[in-house]
């Protein structure tokens, strides 16, 4: 059997993002982010979490606050009967990270890195996944893995990044919404709101293409 998975930004997506979040007491989540998180755990996907922490790199905070804030966020949902199956983190930054955490990496989104090495380590299948999050880098990450792309509407929305170009699959209020959308796919209904014809003939080319079973 096939098992597929939600990629999830974090900061911005699952919780409310402060600016490099890392204190427990800063944990708010976003609008629906329970609702939606269990409607997609009820479709069948697993849940990973792989988020861009640069905050490491520019020593805001350190790998063990950020472990606690991932552990806190973590409790809080399982206490909603949500389970993540995985995090991941990138802690480096090409320009403005200190010692050895100034450096490239493939890992940092919009490379696909912890994607694909996610992807590996719980054997999903990219082409049945999906990823989403509130930063274009997001989007470009999910489709350079070969993943479907949501750009929800919380946290930066997609407007932080103005060097960036990238076409989600869909645009979602919050995640919630972007839960209903990954149904109507799955249930190939034709009257999901993909966004206009360019969006429509890439999907059906990845669709095609990549001869996925929904
Ligand atoms: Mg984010």
């Amino acid at each position: 059997m096939t098992r597929r998975a939600i990629f999830l930004d974090r900061d911005g997506t699952l919780n409310v993002d402060v600016g490099f979040t890392h204190r427990v007491e800063d944990l708010v989540l976003e609008a629906n982010v329970g609702a939606g998180l269990r409607h997609l755990q009820a479709l069948g996907f697993e849940l990973i979490i792989t988020t861009n922490q640069s905050g490491i790199a520019r020593g805001h905070f350190s790998e063990a606050e950020m472990h606690a804030f991932n552990e806190a966020l973590c409790d809080l949902l399982t206490g909603g009967g949500i389970r993540i199956a995985g995090i991941y983190h990138c802690p480096f930054h090409p320009t403005a990270g200190r010692g050895s955490y100034r450096r490239e990496s493939e890992l940092r989104k919009p490379r696909p890195g912890m994607l694909l090495t996610a992807a590996s380590e719980h054997r999903i299948d990219l082409a049945s996944s999906f990823a989403i999050g509130d930063r274009l880098s997001d989007v470009l990450a999910g489709q350079a893995a070969g993943c479907r792309s949501i750009l929800v509407q919380t946290g930066m929305a997609g407007r932080d990044e103005p060097h960036l170009t990238a076409e989600p699959d869909f645009v979602a209020a919050d995640l919630a919404d972007a839960a209903r959308w990954v149904e109507r796919v799955l249930h190939r209904r034709r009257d999901a709101p993909v966004l206009g014809s360019v969006h429509l003939a890439g999907f059906s080319h990845l669709t095609a293409g990549r001869g996925v079973a929904w």
